[in-house]
């Protein structure tokens, strides 16, 4: 392609709406452009990444035995009725009624149309395992759409399906997808990681997160230093120490004046201890109604964990305002306590290793020291509800844990037959027996791929594509467009690299050196060839790698060659 016959909107400035690199690179290199909050319009550069990403995604699938369908985007709210998840889903799921005055919805996923599909059309054993997926739009009315193609509304997904007959075999088309994510992302040319994922509240089975590992995440992903454990914070665990050959002698509890110092910092700045000698009590909303949970002063909240413990939605939990705390417990925040409190109270594992503690005395100003479980309050719930730090261990060697950000690009999911039962979806078995599915469900970002690879790769000049994934792998910078000679060469490359199934970029421009040069490192294609003055005066081409800028002078009739090379040898 030549970059004048191009869409290519490049912008000098940074957006001021975009906050994350990806989001910014992509708007500066004329990839995408917003149309209205979260939705975005994809450029052809845009779109050549996305698609060379949706090859991959497809290429792996069908390798792995699964078969491309499309589904419609609009559903019947019939369907999302039967499944139960009309009510359970939420503002996400973006609704409307038709002329007919037939609820229906856009597709935020795509469990209830393929379940439905499936049980129309497959009846035994003998038709199974079924493994299908597409690539297709999905709208989701996030509450906040942000950082471009990373949390849009409006989003391309690949979103696969599976139908088994057996536990044994079902497990196994997981392990095949699994498989397939490995491949897919190693194919991308990103550096990620596969960590367990909470399974929520359908429970049994289990599920797997792959996330892009790249400093800018929103997700903070648990990794052993020593074992291949690795997990996103709502499923990580630690290991438990070993209990102390000896328990501490108890201290008498001592209520303490403690003015205005309600924040753990002040109260153990004021009373002389370090955070892990204080437990902190937050009040939570569950369902909007009030709980306590307890928690070692310098632990936080895991909110998942929380949620499964108390067998609520996590989207239904929330940490109490001021005055939902004095409504609840009496008494202002910042001066609770476990002693005397009248609501369900909840309390981390932590605390069965601490003895003589601080905590609040339920009364303004006031603070208990010396206090212990068992002697002063019972606590019904004791239970892993915080944030593993790096002062944990890995639960399943022991070893350091290390924590590091990461973008979930794909989820799979094993789901057992909580759909296949709720929309009763069966087949006959060997036996003649009427079963459920077993089903699985496996979803990739393929926008946020591509904004996850952007992320990872880029320096200050702008993106650096990993080859597999570019919109062009070549660019072809004509530096003198007046200049027939030189010009000439330019083409010649060109209609070469094109011949030989090489993604090329001309630029041919009437522009500024400089201006292409910048726009070449802004879009970030790995290869760049230089035709100008060089190629006039001796004869000689430059080849330039994006990624670690190193040069190498050929003459025209090397260039071609070689850049083919390279290519070939680096996507083999
Ligand atoms: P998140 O936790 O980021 O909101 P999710 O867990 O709700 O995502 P899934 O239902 O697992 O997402 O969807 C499968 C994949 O689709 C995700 O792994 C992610 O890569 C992608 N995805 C989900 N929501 C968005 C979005 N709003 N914009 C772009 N990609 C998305
Ligand atoms: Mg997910």
């Amino acid at each position: 392609m030549r970059f004048s016959q191009l869409l290519i909107p490049t912008l000098k400035e940074t957006p001021s709406e975009a906050e994350v690199i990806s989001h910014q690179l992509l708007l500066r290199a004329g990839f995408i452009r917003k149309l209205s909050s979260g939705i975005y319009s994809y450029l052809p550069l845009g779109l050549a990444a996305i698609r060379k990403v949706e090859q991959i995604v497809r290429q792996e699938m069908v390798r792995a035995g699964a078969q491309e369908l499309l589904l419609p985007m609009v559903q019947p709210g019939d369907l999302w009725q039967e499944s139960g998840r009309w009510e359970k889903y939420g503002p996400e799921l973006l609704r409307f009624t038709d002329r007919h005055g037939r609820e229906s919805c856009l597709g935020p996923t795509h469990e209830e149309v393929i379940t439905d599909l499936v049980r129309m059309n497959v009846h035994s054993y003998r038709d199974l395992p079924l493994n299908l997926f597409q690539i297709q739009t999905k709208f989701r009315d996030e509450i906040r759409p942000r950082f471009g193609l990373m949390r849009g509304r409006e989003f391309i997904m690949k979103d696969g399906y599976s139908f088994d007959a057996t536990e044994e075999s079902a497990d196994k088309t997981y392990m095949a997808m699994h498989q397939a994510y490995h491949r897919i992302f190693t194919r991308c040319g990103l550096a990620f990681r596969a960590v367990e994922a909470d399974t929520g509240t359908i429970g049994g089975s289990f599920s797997h997160e792959f996330m892009v590992l790249a400093d800018t995440g929103e997700d903070t992903i648990v990794i052993c230093k020593n074992c291949e454990y690795a997990a996103n914070m709502e499923k990580a665990g630690y290991r438990e120490p070993a209990k102390p050959d000896t328990v501490p002698a108890l201290k008498e509890l001592t209520k303490v004046e403690t003015p205005g110092k309600r924040k753990v910092e002040a109260v153990t700045e004021f009373l002389g201890i370090s955070a892990k000698e204080l437990i902190k009590t937050m009040i939570f909303m569950a369902d909007e109604k009030p709980v306590a949970v307890l928690l070692r002063g310098d632990h936080e909240v895991q909110s998942v964990k929380l949620a499964n413990a108390l067998g609520v939605n996590d989207d239904n939990l929330r940490l109490a305002d001021d005055k939902e705390v004095f409504d609840a417990t009496g008494v202002p925040s910042g001066y609770l306590g476990p002693i005397g409190l009248k609501i369900p109270v909840l309390a981390d594992l932590e605390i069965t290793r601490m003895y003589n503690f601080a905590i609040g005395a339920n009364e303004k100003n006031h603070h208990f020291t010396n206090a212990n479980l068992g002697r002063d309050f019972e606590v019904k719930t004791i239970t892993d509800l915080r944030m593993v730090t790096e002062e944990d261990n890995c639960p399943k060697c022991g070893g350091a844990l290390s924590l590091t950000k990461g973008i979930e690009v794909g989820h799979i999911f094993k789901l057992g037959t909580s759909y296949s039962k709720a929309l009763k979806a069966t087949f006959l078995d060997n036996q003649g027996e009427e079963r459920p599915f077993i089903m699985g469900c496996y979803g990739i970002g393929v926008s946020r791929t591509v904004a996850a690879a952007i992320e990872q790769n880029h320096d200050k000049d702008g993106i650096i594509f990993p080859l597999p994934i570019t919109p062009f792998q070549v660019i072809i910078l004509n530096l003198s467009p007046k200049d027939e000679e030189i010009s000439a060469a330019a083409s010649k490359l060109y209609d070469y690299l094109r011949s030989e199934g090489i993604e090329v970029l001309l630029d041919d421009r009437d522009e500024r050196p400089g201006s292409k040069f910048k726009d070449a490192d802004l879009i970030g294609i790995p290869y760049r060839v230089m035709v100008g003055k060089s190629f006039s005066n001796e004869g000689m081409l430059e080849i330039r790698t994006r990624a670690d800028g190193k040069t190498t002078t050929l003459t025209l009739d090397e260039t071609g060659p070689e850049l083919v090379k390279i290519i070939k040898e680096a996507l083999a």
